[in-house]
């Protein structure tokens, strides 16, 4: 049987083994797929040891994927401009690096939209990795305006010049701190970045930033209502949504990019999610 794992420390939290045990299961692929804590000095010594053993594939995931880019020797143009990697694919000598998150996000967007993304007012709260690696798909998803807001304003105009020195975004995507929100309108889609939710704090987020008829989707999952979800409803947003379903889809993705089959995301997107009461 083919073997694929998911790498990260702490992993004792990952549902990933779940997601791709079930995929496995609905597409009828034979293969195993387990979670390997690796130390936090030793990501490519686990790495090796596993391809030693057969392994033709990992997810990577905290803190890793800054290392999981480095690692590999072909690097897709996506996981390149995010600067970081969460699948990887062996094949002999050649170890293959992708970054599923931002397309991930992307779909599950527009799954909760019933619409794509084009021509919508996009905010992004948060300029740490998954803020980063979702900017350039949704930008390709074609938002009229793509704003980020960061509590430390300069490291969301830092991640938005880095987009303008590859000629990405220019005309579309700007950066800003808490304090630059009043002014920028409202947006139909807010995503909340950062990880304040795992720690329950609420952002410092003017009511005007919700278009009532628009999305409030937080990337964290499991979590239930959460402060930022919370502020949203209240503001009037119609459509709540947490990270749940981003990790499902990302996971199908990667599953699609090693089986060359892509599983049906709906039904275990049901299986993982928990009322946000
Ligand atoms: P990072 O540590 O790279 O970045 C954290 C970001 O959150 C920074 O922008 C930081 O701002 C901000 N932040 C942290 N605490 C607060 C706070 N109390 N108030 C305001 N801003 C805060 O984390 P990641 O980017 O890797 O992850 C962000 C979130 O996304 C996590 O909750 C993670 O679980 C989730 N995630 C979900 C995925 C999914 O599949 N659903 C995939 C990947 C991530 P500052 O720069 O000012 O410190």
């Amino acid at each position: 049987m083919d073997r694929y794992a998911v790498i990260g420390h702490p992993i004792g939290h990952s549902q990933s083994p779940r997601i791709h045990t079930l995929f496995a299961q609905a597409t009828g692929q034979a293969l195993t797929y387990t979670a390997i804590e690796a130390p936090l000095d030793g990501f490519a010594a686990t790495v090796d040891a596993f391809r030693a053993a057969g392994g033709r594939g990992v997810n990577v995931t905290l803190p890793f994927k800054v290392e999981a880019c480095a690692y590999a020797n072909d690097v897709s143009e996506r996981a390149r401009i995010a600067g970081a990697a969460n699948a990887l694919a062996f094949d002999g000598p050649r170890c293959r690096a992708e970054n599923f998150d931002g397309i991930g996000l992307v779909r599950d967007i527009t799954a909760n939209l019933g619409q794509p993304i084009a021509g919508r007012r996009v905010l992004v709260l948060g300029a740490g990795g998954a803020a980063r690696g979702a900017l350039q798909p949704l930008l390709a998803a074609g938002p009229e305006r793509l704003f980020v807001a960061n509590r430390s304003a300069d490291k969301a105009h830092e991640l938005v010049q880095s987009f303008h020195a590859l000629g990405l975004g220019r005309g579309v995507l700007a950066a800003g701190g808490w304090a630059d929100l009043p002014a920028t309108g409202a947006f139909e889609i807010v995503i909340n970045a950062t990880s304040a939710s795992l720690t329950a704090d609420a952002l410092p987020l003017p009511a005007g930033v919700f278009a009532r008829d628009g999305l409030a989707y937080d990337m964290v999952y499991g979590k239930g209502l959460t402060p930022f979800l919370r502020q949203a409803r209240e503001a009037g947003v119609g459509h709540l949504a947490d990270g749940v379903g981003m990790l499902v889809e990302q996971a199908a993705e990667a599953f699609a990019w090693w089986r060359g089959v892509r599983p049906d995301t709906r039904p275990v997107i049901d299986q993982l999610s928990v009322p946000l009461t």
